[in-house]
């Protein structure tokens, strides 16, 4: 069977060139004579991978020194209670709900503390990102958490709240390194890697290191940022083998000409769908055109059976994972870093057949 176009929301697409490079390397990396996998994480060749993949994130992202970079486990989700139990201090955040995901992250901080809710965006569904009024912020907050991409909606924050001396955290974990962000405007970024990054497994955290040290005092110690920063995500064996692969991805996107160039590529590759989406008279997107996101593009047939009359087709034609959240429905095409522009030009030729096909 070919390779597919697999516009799954994650785990996702990985860039062939990173594929073929680990399955050289598989038997004999680095001329170490084993596998990535089979290599002791204090070794010599693992700690220049893991080395590797520190430095390009920090090149690639411009990511300052006051910044630690971690390679963490537990998903994005596990987050979600990582940033309460390290940040806590007036047991206090606000949040924006814009999706399933914030609501999760809201869930969990609100088992330590108040979490006030600024605004949400569940009065439709999400499909749109709310008005976030200053007034309304907490000045002694500990934090205010964002979701800067929505993955299962399909819209992103355009203009990030501005919370002052509140340490900004965000949850990047479907659109970190889509997009060029200033990261000194955050206190933390979080990414589980399988959506931009690489395989399941490990989570990409950068934190400014001011906010380390003061986890609440029955944190645990594997849940205690302190931790891993101070033993360079070594306290214990890390993800070894999903962290190479996240080196392999970063070194291809340098190749690629870093995050400016990926942006401009992402921005064309969502406007192929978005143009289309806008004219069609089967298809139509489902989000507020000025929050669209770049990289999960949710739309819907005029009715469910041409969903999954539609989804069938694609599927048997090699458009595969493009059947909607099911809190949304229709579809969802999710076109990471990874997802090349001719994958897309080769969906949207077969949606303008599938509308030829099924006038309506
Ligand atoms: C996928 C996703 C998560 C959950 O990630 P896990 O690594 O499975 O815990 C959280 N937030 C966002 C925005 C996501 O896209």
């Amino acid at each position: 069977m070919e390779r597919v176009y697999n516009f799954s929301a994650g785990p996702s697409m990985l860039p062939v060139p990173v594929l073929e490079k680990a399955q050289q390397e598989m038997l004999n990396c680095g001329n170490s004579g084993m596998s990535v996998m089979e290599m002791s994480h204090r070794s010599k060749p693992y700690e220049a991978i893991i080395g590797a993949a520190e430095s390009l994130l920090r090149e690639l992202m411009g990511i300052p020194d006051h910044y630690k970079v971690l390679f963490l486990q537990g998903g994005a989700s596990l987050q979600f209670s990582m940033v309460p139990l390290n940040l806590f201090k007036n047991k206090k955040a606000d949040i924006a709900i814009t999706g399933l995901w914030a609501k999760k992250a809201y869930k969990e901080a609100s088992r330590y503390g108040q979490v006030n809710v600024i605004a949400s965006s569940e009065d439709k569904n999400f499909n749109y990102i709310p008005d976030l009024d200053k007034s309304k912020f907490s000045k002694d907050a500990d934090y205010f958490h964002i979701t800067t991409n929505n993955t299962i909606y399909g819209t992103r924050f355009i203009d990030l709240p501005d919370t002052g001396n509140v340490p900004l955290v965000a949850d990047m974990s479907s659109n970190i390194l889509s997009q060029a962000y200033d990261i000194s405007k955050f206190g933390i970024i979080y990414a589980g890697a399988q959506k931009n990054l690489g395989p399941a497994g490990v989570t990409v955290v950068i934190i400014r290191e001011d906010l380390i040290g003061s986890a609440l005092d029955f944190t645990p110690t594997m849940l205690n940022y302190k931790t891993h920063a101070d033993e360079g995500s070594m306290f214990n064996t890390p993800p070894t083998y999903s962290i190479y692969i996240v080196k392999l991805v970063l070194e291809w996107l340098k190749e690629l000409g870093g995050i400016a160039a990926i942006e401009k590529i992402n921005i064309d590759k969502a406007n192929i769908l978005y143009d289309y989406l806008d004219q069609s008279k089967m298809f139509r997107g489902t989000v507020e055109k000025e929050f669209r996101s770049l990289m999960n593009i949710p739309f819907v047939c005029p009715s469910e059976e041409l969903d999954a009359k539609f989804v069938k087709e694609a599927t048997a034609n090699g458009f595969v994972n493009l059947k909607g959240h099911r809190s949304v429905g229709g579809m969802r095409a999710s076109i990471y870093n990874a997802m090349p522009v001719i994958g897309v030009q080769k969906l949207v030729d077969f949606m303008r057949q599938f509308e030829k096909d099924n006038e309506i």
